[in-house]
């Protein structure tokens, strides 16, 4: 029988669940991981298990993007124009450049494809098991069977006039149970709708992924129903005062409404305060952080040290080329680490790893390195290795995605 146990052994291992180890041995059958810890104890577990040998590497769990829009991939040149003067400017010119590319449907859709796929295939190099795709078209979604990995795609809604809200909803009710649905933000869907949404999703056990706080005038808009989200809604045509204004911000507006629990992933929270994240915390929500789209962006910086305070252990998505020039995860840890000095680079690779399979609901299977869940182990040759664990984290988070990477 352990003719098929593989022990992979390492000079590092990183479960996530314990700390960094030396000389490390984890024993794979079937694509379940069997036993972790020390080589010696692991070999001696397995006594008959081929042995392979990953010199110079880190062993640690493929990570996780919490949040992309895989459909906005072929709009890369946004994010490498000068920063937008505003969150609006950006969403402006990101629906009329999608108007300009869906002039002729039928290209549009094979461009679209081909570059969502060129950004799957690299997540994959980059050590990416698992994807949280946000969509309103639904195109992306065939991809799923071209990814080396899992890729989670949610239909999208958006309306904020009720009677969309109800064509939505009952549409819904023949839709088949294997399609996760969300809402878009509360500035873009209306209330009835993001509790209907939720409701299904409750009904279902999906998590539900909901844009929170991302910028400063949604929080403005709730408050006082002005400021540059009303003009864009105005102008569009889509505000009509369905939105209750608020003396609170989006975590409390997500809780009073009823859509705030464990499975609830509140994408970016960059405009909330301490009451709001102990709200995050009291309801066991989670969390994803997009620095590099916040950014892009330049709409401020999400409180992590105020999370982690709370004990939440956000995950970390790229969002889409649109808003972010480069989707890498270990871009998204450097950028963090570079804004919060102090954070050791462990809470970082947690974050990518046990963080966002937490998010997703997909912690029993991915994001650490321990019996029973799927032999998902990436592989981190670096360049330099240090000698002490933390020195060995800093430069995994520093050459992560640049020294050679493989799955094992
Ligand atoms: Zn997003």
């Amino acid at each position: 029988m352990n003719s098929f146990v593989v022990v992979h052994r390492a000079p590092w291992l990183l479960p996530i669940c314990h700390p960094l180890m030396e000389d490390g041995g984890i024993a794979v059958s079937k694509g379940k991981i069997q036993g972790v810890g020390r080589f010696s104890a692991v070999r001696h577990s397995w006594p008959g298990a081929r042995v392979i040998d990953h010199p110079d590497a880190v062993l640690l769990p493929g990570l996780i993007n919490a949040h992309t829009h895989l459909e906005l991939s072929h709009l890369a040149h946004l994010a490498h124009l000068p920063a937008p003067a505003s969150f609006t400017d950006w969403l402006l010119l990101l629906l009329a450049e999608r108007a300009k590319a869906a002039v002729n449907i039928e290209t549009a859709t094979e461009r679209i494809a081909a570059a969502a796929s060129t950004v799957l295939e690299a997540q994959n190099k980059e050590g990416v098991a698992a994807v949280a795709n946000i969509s309103n078209t639904g195109l992306c979604f065939n991809l799923a069977k071209d990814f080396n990995g899992r890729l989670l795609c949610f239909s999208e809604y958006i309306g904020l006039r009720a009677e969309a809200a109800d064509a939505i909803l009952l549409s819904l009710q023949s839709a088949a149970d294997s399609q996760l649905c969300t809402g878009h933000a509360i500035y873009s869907t209306h209330p009835y709708l993001l509790r209907g949404l939720k409701a299904r999703a409750f009904r279902l056990g999906h998590i539900f992924p909901i844009h929170t706080a991302e910028c400063a005038a949604e929080v403005e808009l709730l408050r006082t129903g002005q400021g540059e989200l009303r003009d864009f809604l105005d102008q569009r045509g889509w505000w009509d005062h369905s939105l209750p204004l608020a003396e609170s911000g989006v975590v409390t507006y997500l809780h009073r409404h009823g859509l705030l629990d464990s499975k609830t992933l509140c994408v970016h929270c960059v405009h909330i305060d301490e009451a709001e994240a102990d709200l995050l915390a009291a309801a066991k929500a989670k969390v994803c952080l997009c620095p590099g789209s916040n950014g892009y962006l330049g709409i401020g910086r999400a409180p992590l040290a105020l999370l982690r305070r709370k004990g939440i252990l956000p995950a970390l998505g790229t969002d889409s080329l649109a808003s972010n020039p480069e989707l890498s995860l270990w871009r998204e840890m450097r950028l963090l680490a570079a804004q919060n000095p102090s954070l050791p680079p462990a809470e970082l690779l947690a974050m990518a790893t046990l963080g966002g399979a937490a998010a997703l609901g997909l912690d029993d299977q991915l994001g650490t390195l321990e019996p029973g869940k799927d032999a998902v182990i990436l592989a981190a040759e670096l360049r330099a290795p240090a000698s002490t664990a933390e020195g060995i984290q800093e430069q995994l988070v520093q050459q992560g995605g640049r020294c050679p990477l493989y799955w094992l």
